[in-house]
């Protein structure tokens, strides 16, 4: 007899996972009285907290700070007895969690998702569990955790090993003695460097296999930091917000000393005290610069491996556990208890994997390029397919039959880490796009949930059934995410944050390093600006505002959010002499640029009395004439010296291999239009004159400048082709100043709030020239005749006032017949390109004008870029 086909059961949410993320999700869920289904592989609730339970599993974020803040009523009842709890006993939080909230109930275990579809005709999802059991539902979301899935160990011969084999991420149940047993443990991750000290105290020999040597540094576990404690005690709710809005969900001040620049004295007082503390937060907040510096990162790290070298009797073993493949911080730092101290014991014995690789696991042991290893266990500590890995375990299928694996072949693509396009009403909790697992995951998790509760919420209201991300929206926020990453030093690492510990995995950054505020921000601003960037449809209408979030670079964001905190008068209420000064001081504290090979200053004559000018020679070989740029400084013809772009000129003498030449030209008020065009016309003249006397290549010359100095850069080409010379090689136009229109849309887009304002600009041009000269060539040189000019590098700024007439002059001169590279300062401003040694973001910018320098002299002979 047939059996009746089962009616798929129906829900308006299913969550898969019950760890903190699905335990909450659920709590929410039935907070706004939608019905939902929570479906768990394991047979209990817990996640990471479930599978983990190797000896030593501990969290390596405080306890205090590692826990829920939705239940207040818990939070007085619950007392965590260590500063960093067990594994057992986050777990029984969890499970109290559950129970009192009675989550159980709607909670499937032991039931795995093998697929999910969406069904385009219902708009439903369609779920499937390894069981055979089907759920239908509207909205689906996985909690399934990112260090959920464990990476399957790459090792030949892996199943030959007849003896028992134990991962830690899936630690029996019941425990495993090793007393007078022969244990290798293979991989010194945090799982490994957890458990090494224990599993040691009950073998009889432990040999670990290391492929990679980690940071670690001591917990100092004990009670409850007290000083936590009362700070909770005091003020739980302001304490627990302050976490919210920081940049690692723990209630840290970010330190502004930079690692660089600070004495050996200071330097060592700091590492002690974040030592002593034995929290990873504070030992990567030793130096403000150290996540991104090289030479601040070294400082933290050769310090760590000088701990390492104090505490490892046997110095060979002291050295292969001293990390060196990696900067600090950007592999996952690990917290210990009497780690290093281990290998001190006669039966601990290291095998660094790099000295002598593993060939083979044979049936009773480990065979290694050199040597035969016996063994009664196998312990792999390899770690997780992270992030990625249970999302697409579980077959998620989307629009037009496009699975997750597929679109994410290349690596993952999300809108805010909890979306993606082409699947309808899919959520994921932490998913890659999203601080996770750079953070305090508690928080993070809370606020991914109560971002997706607000949503659903709000979509309801307004009468909504689907959301999706659109494609601009979604590219624009994994732009940001890479941009994040690209200023630190973590994508110079082999790590799982990056894929690297998975084969074939694509090498992708997968967090948001930008922060849990910044990244609170963006999610807040995406609801506040009417879920921009997403799809919205249902009875209520259809709707969608799409745009990108954050475009600008972050670093240069945060030079905007520092220079306002300082509370700077604007420029334009200044005086000129006021506004000088303002300048001179606000560089006083900057990096000073590359070093380069040497500086001279001197002076030329000018048109109406001497111009003082510097001349910047890269450092290296070769000794002999090299080409020749004569470089004009910005600042409106009223600001700027030779000082105020001294480290550009560093920068770009280095990065072009050619000599600098910067002048400074007369200013106004005191001298106004068209002092400043002519005497950039006749320095142009005389370093022709002089070049051999300057170290310059005859007929090899070029001009470059930025902001209004490119303005009197590109009007000298223009009276040089008027008076028949010099022979001008290239012109480089740094965020141009080549029109007096102060109409076009990036004025009205970018004319308030990015240091260069259109107030600004318009009292620049006030000093400068009257109204009459402003549709002179010689002030905006956009108007005058651009035939015969030499060829031209312009870089424009997303964010500049400027923008659409430097872009105007590139289309302008490629009409006139003018070779142009035109460069998009993508997420910059006016300024930010320039802050050589502060927006790091930059140095690809201006890597792009060293080279379009190089490419206006194509017969010199090449040079090596020194930086
Ligand atoms: C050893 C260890 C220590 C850690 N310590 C810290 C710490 O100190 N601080 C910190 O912030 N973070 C820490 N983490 C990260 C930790 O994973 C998170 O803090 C948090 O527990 C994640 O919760 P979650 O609910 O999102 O995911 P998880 O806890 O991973 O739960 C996901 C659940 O989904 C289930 N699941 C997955 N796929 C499926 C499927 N297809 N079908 C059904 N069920 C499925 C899994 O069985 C699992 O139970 C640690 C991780 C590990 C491994």
């Amino acid at each position: 007899m047939n059996q009746p086909t089962p009616v798929p059961e129906q829900v308006d949410a299913v969550v898969v996972g019950a760890g903190f993320s699905g335990l909450y999700m659920l709590y929410r869920l039935r907070e706004l009285g939608l019905s939902a289904k929570v479906l768990e592989a394991a047979d209990d609730v817990g996640g990471t907290w479930y599978w983990n339970r190797y000896p030593g599993a501990r969290c390596d974020i405080p306890t205090t700070d590692y826990t829920f803040s939705f239940d207040p009523e818990l939070e007085k009842e619950w007392t965590w007895s260590e500063k960093y709890a067990t594994q057992p006993e986050i777990l029984d939080y969890l499970r109290l969690v559950a129970d009192r909230h009675g989550l159980r109930s709607d909670i499937e275990f032991s039931a795995t998702v093998t697929s999910a579809r969406w069904d385009e005709q219902e708009e439903r999802w369609r779920i499937t569990t390894g069981r055979g059991e089907q759920i239908r539902c509207r909205y689906y979301i996985m909690a399934t955790g990112c260090l959920s899935v464990p990476k399957s160990p790459d090792i030949e011969g892996a199943g030959r090993f007849a003896g028992p084999v134990y991962f830690t991420s899936r630690w029996p149940h019941e425990g495993v003695d090793f007393t007078g047993q022969r244990v290798a443990v293979i991989g010194t991750g945090s799982s490994g460097i957890q458990s090494i000290p224990l599993i040691a105290r009950q073998a009889s020999q432990l040999t670990v296999f290391q492929r990679t040597a980690n940071f670690s540094v001591p917990a100092h576990n004990g009670p409850a930091p007290a000083d936590r404690l009362k700070l909770l005690d005091e003020d739980r709710a302001g304490y627990r917000h302050a976490a919210r809005w920081s940049r690692g969900g723990i209630p840290v001040e970010p330190t502004d000393v930079l690692g660089v620049a600070a004495s050996e004295e200071v330097r060592r007082e700091r590492f002690e005290a974040a030592w002593a503390q034995g929290e990873l937060f504070s030992i990567l907040n030793i130096f403000a610069d150290q996540g991104v510096n090289p030479a601040s990162n070294d400082i933290v790290a050769e310090m760590i491996r000088e701990k390492i070298r104090s505490v490892v009797t046997d110095p060979a073993t002291a050295e292969a556990l001293c990390p060196k493949n990696h900067y600090f911080g950007t592999k996952r730092p690990c917290l210990d208890t009497g780690y290093f101290e281990t290998y001190n014991l006669p039966h601990v014995r290291l095998v660094d994997l790099r000295e002598q690789p593993i060939v083979s696991i044979t049936e009773d042991g480990i065979e290694t390029a050199e040597e035969s290893f016996g063994f009664d266990a196998i312990v792999y500590a390899t770690g997780f397919d992270a992030m990625t890995g249970a999302l697409v375990a579980a077959d998620v299928t989307g629009r037009d039959g496009l699975s997750l694996t597929e679109k994410w072949a290349a690596g993952p693509s999300t809108y805010l880490g909890l979306m993606t396009a082409g699947f309808p009403n899919f959520f994921m909790l932490t998913g890659p796009g999203s601080p996770s697992v750079l953070s305090n995951m508690a928080v993070s998790i809370e606020q991914h949930v109560d971002w997706v509760a607000g949503c659903l919420k709000d979509m309801r209201d307004q009468g909504l059934e689907t959301i999706e991300p659109t494609e601009l929206a979604e590219a624009g926020w994994n732009q940001h995410v890479q941009d994040c990453a690209a200023i630190t030093l973590h994508p110079t690492a082999n790590s799982w944050y990056m894929g690297a510990n998975v084969p074939g995995k694509p090498l992708v950054f997968l967090p948001y390093i930008g922060g849990v505020d910044a990244y609170r921000q963006a999610c807040d601003d995406v609801v506040e600006q009417d879920y921009l960037g997403l799809q919205l449809a249902g009875p209520g209408g259809d709707r969608c505002r799409d745009g990108v979030i954050r475009r600008m670079q972050p670093d240069v964001a945060m030079v905007l959010a520092f220079m306002a905190t300082l509370d700077l008068p604007a420029m334009e209420t200044l005086s000129a002499a006021d506004a000088r000064g303002l300048l001179a001081a606000t560089a006083a504290d900057r990096p000073p640029g590359p070093e380069v090979g040497e500086v001279t200053d001197g002076v030329i004559p000018g048109p109406a009395g001497d111009l003082p000018y510097r001349l910047y020679r890269p450092a290296g070989p070769p000794m002999g004439p090299r080409p020749l740029v004569v470089y004009f400084h910005g600042g409106g013809w009223v600001l700027g010296d030779l000082d105020s772009d001294d480290p550009l000129c560093r920068e770009l003498c280095e990065r072009s291999g050619a000599l600098i030449l910067s002048v400074n030209y007369r200013h106004a008020p005191e001298d106004r239009f068209p002092a400043a065009a002519l005497d950039a016309f006749a320095a142009v003249q005389w370093a022709d004159a002089n070049a051999v006397g300057l170290g310059g290549i005859p007929g090899q010359l070029a001009v470059a400048g930025w902001s209004a100095g490119a303005n009197v850069a590109a009007v000298a080409c223009q009276l040089a082709r008027d008076a028949g010379g010099p022979r001008i090689s290239g012109q480089l136009l740094i965020c141009p100043v080549v029109d007096s229109d102060l109409t076009p849309p990036s004025y009205q887009e970018n004319g308030d709030g990015y240091i260069l304002t259109t107030a600004l600009m318009r009292w620049f041009w006030d000093y400068y020239a009257d109204p009459s000269d402003r549709g002179d060539p010689r002030a905006a040189p956009l108007r005058g005749d651009l035939h015969g000019l030499p060829p031209a590098g312009i870089v424009t700024a997303d964010f500049d006032p400027l923008r659409d007439e430097g872009v105007a002059y590139a289309r302008a001169l490629e009409a006139a017949g003018v070779p142009v590279r035109l460069t998009r300062a993508r997420g910059h401003t006016h300024t930010s390109v320039t802050m050589v040694g502060v927006v790091i973001s930059g140095a690809p910018v201006r890597a792009e004008m060293g080279q379009a320098l190089r490419t206006f002299f194509p017969s010199a002979e090449p040079q090596e870029l020194v930086s």
